[in-house]
């Protein structure tokens, strides 16, 4: 799909989603965040596109509305990336896959979720930034000479890939950066790559409110 127009608008969660109680973090799925992510970041064509995704155009990623964000060690989880595994047998397992296949149709390789809370008043920058972290979690698998992974069927093989940088702010401030938070040091000096009108075409921002 290279079509822009059909996807002039950011994914929002639906309203009603967000504020209805559930004695749980409710969890529904959202497929317009998969047709907005291959249109606007993955095609080619896209407003937002980004070759470092490009082992991601065929990939089986589904992607999920959580009600709100949850905390883990002491932070707010906003999105989490997963590849689909089933640490369960049984009826455990056969009630996950009956949850799945409810869900999407068939059990996918990788699910991303994103808290609905947080994206439905969060700005356009700071959305495509959220859904692009969790897509930078899904990497090509490489060997052990640095050469990308395929499939016997020719698709790239994915992994799940950590954080580019795990480092307290008091470290580097007492003994200066390591090579790792150099590059971000590099990369936050200079100006972003993703233009603001960019962002406006992919989201549907009123592109007045940029002048
Ligand atoms: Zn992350």
């Amino acid at each position: 799909m290279t079509s822009q127009d059909s996807n002039l608008s950011r994914p929002y969660p639906p309203a009603e989603f967000v504020e209805e109680f559930a004695p749980y973090i409710k969890l529904i799925p959202a497929t317009d965040i998969h047709e907005w992510v291959t249109g606007q970041i993955l095609d080619g064509n896209g407003s937002l596109h980004n070759p470092d995704h490009s082992h991601l155009i065929d990939a089986d990623i589904a992607f999920m509305w959580a009600a709100s964000a949850f905390s883990k060690k002491g932070r707010t989880v906003l999105g989490q990336a997963e590849e689909v595994m089933m640490r369960a047998g049984g009826w455990q397992k056969a009630r996950m896959e009956q949850q799945l296949y409810e869900w999407f149709g068939q059990i996918p390789d990788y699910i991303i979720t994103l808290a609905a809370d947080f994206c439905s008043q969060c700005s356009d920058m700071e959305f495509c930034a959220l859904v692009e972290h969790e897509l930078y979690h899904i990497a090509q698998d490489t060997d052990e000479f640095g050469a990308p992974k395929f499939t016997r069927d020719g698709q790239p093989k994915l992994c799940m890939r950590g954080h580019d940088v795990e480092e307290f702010v008091g470290v580097v401030r007492r003994y200066g950066a390591s090579a790792d938070v150099q590059e971000i040091i590099d990369a936050a000096s200079q100006p972003a790559e993703v233009a603001k009108i960019n962002i406006a075409r992919a989201c549907g921002t009123c592109l007045m409110k940029l002048a």
